[in-house]
Protein backbone atom coordinates (compact mmCIF):
# COMPACT_ATOMS: atom_id res chain seq x y z
CA UNK A 1 0.00 0.00 0.00
CA UNK A 2 1.10 3.27 -0.85
CA UNK A 3 2.05 5.70 1.77
CA UNK A 4 -0.50 8.40 1.66
CA UNK A 5 0.89 10.73 4.18
CA UNK A 6 1.90 14.35 3.12
CA UNK A 7 5.48 15.33 2.62
CA UNK A 8 7.14 18.48 1.84
CA UNK A 9 7.79 17.13 -2.01
CA UNK A 10 4.15 16.13 -1.80
CA UNK A 11 2.11 18.74 0.24
CA UNK A 12 -1.44 17.78 0.63
CA UNK A 13 -4.15 16.81 3.24
CA UNK A 14 -4.62 13.16 4.57
CA UNK A 15 -6.79 12.12 6.99
CA UNK A 16 -7.31 8.20 8.01
CA UNK A 17 -8.76 5.98 10.18
CA UNK A 18 -6.77 3.09 11.01
CA UNK A 19 -9.31 0.83 12.57
CA UNK A 20 -13.07 1.29 13.80
CA UNK A 21 -12.20 1.29 17.22
CA UNK A 22 -9.13 3.96 16.87
CA UNK A 23 -9.46 7.76 16.59
CA UNK A 24 -8.97 9.38 13.07
CA UNK A 25 -5.80 11.05 12.55
CA UNK A 26 -4.69 13.56 10.12
CA UNK A 27 -1.63 15.46 8.14
CA UNK A 28 -1.31 18.42 6.68
CA UNK A 29 1.86 19.34 4.42
CA UNK A 30 1.47 23.16 2.77
CA UNK A 31 3.73 23.86 0.35
CA UNK A 32 4.67 27.08 2.41
CA UNK A 33 5.93 24.74 4.57
CA UNK A 34 3.30 24.68 7.27
CA UNK A 35 2.67 21.17 8.67
CA UNK A 36 -0.30 19.68 11.28
CA UNK A 37 -1.03 16.23 12.49
CA UNK A 38 -4.34 15.77 14.21
CA UNK A 39 -5.86 13.06 16.83
CA UNK A 40 -9.69 12.75 17.25
CA UNK A 41 -12.76 14.22 15.74
CA UNK A 42 -12.39 17.01 16.98
CA UNK A 43 -8.33 17.70 16.19
CA UNK A 44 -8.93 16.47 12.38
CA UNK A 45 -12.24 18.75 11.44
CA UNK A 46 -10.33 21.53 13.21
CA UNK A 47 -7.07 20.66 10.60
CA UNK A 48 -9.65 20.11 7.97
CA UNK A 49 -10.81 23.50 7.96
CA UNK A 50 -7.92 25.38 9.15
CA UNK A 51 -5.90 23.63 5.95
CA UNK A 52 -8.97 24.34 3.73
CA UNK A 53 -8.99 28.11 4.52
CA UNK A 54 -5.69 29.03 4.99
CA UNK A 55 -3.45 26.59 2.84
CA UNK A 56 -3.86 24.56 0.39
CA UNK A 57 -5.49 26.04 -2.60
CA UNK A 58 -5.99 29.09 -0.04
CA UNK A 59 -3.19 30.40 -1.38
CA UNK A 60 -4.21 30.82 -4.57
CA UNK A 61 -6.77 32.87 -3.85
CA UNK A 62 -4.89 35.18 -1.91
CA UNK A 63 -2.45 35.22 -4.98
CA UNK A 64 -5.05 35.93 -7.23
CA UNK A 65 -6.70 38.82 -5.22
CA UNK A 66 -3.24 40.83 -5.51
ZN1 LIG B 1 0.35 27.24 3.32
Amino acid sequence: MADLTPTPDRPGLHVSKPSPNAPPTGSAVCHCGATATATGDAQVKALVEGYTSNHGPAHHRTEARR
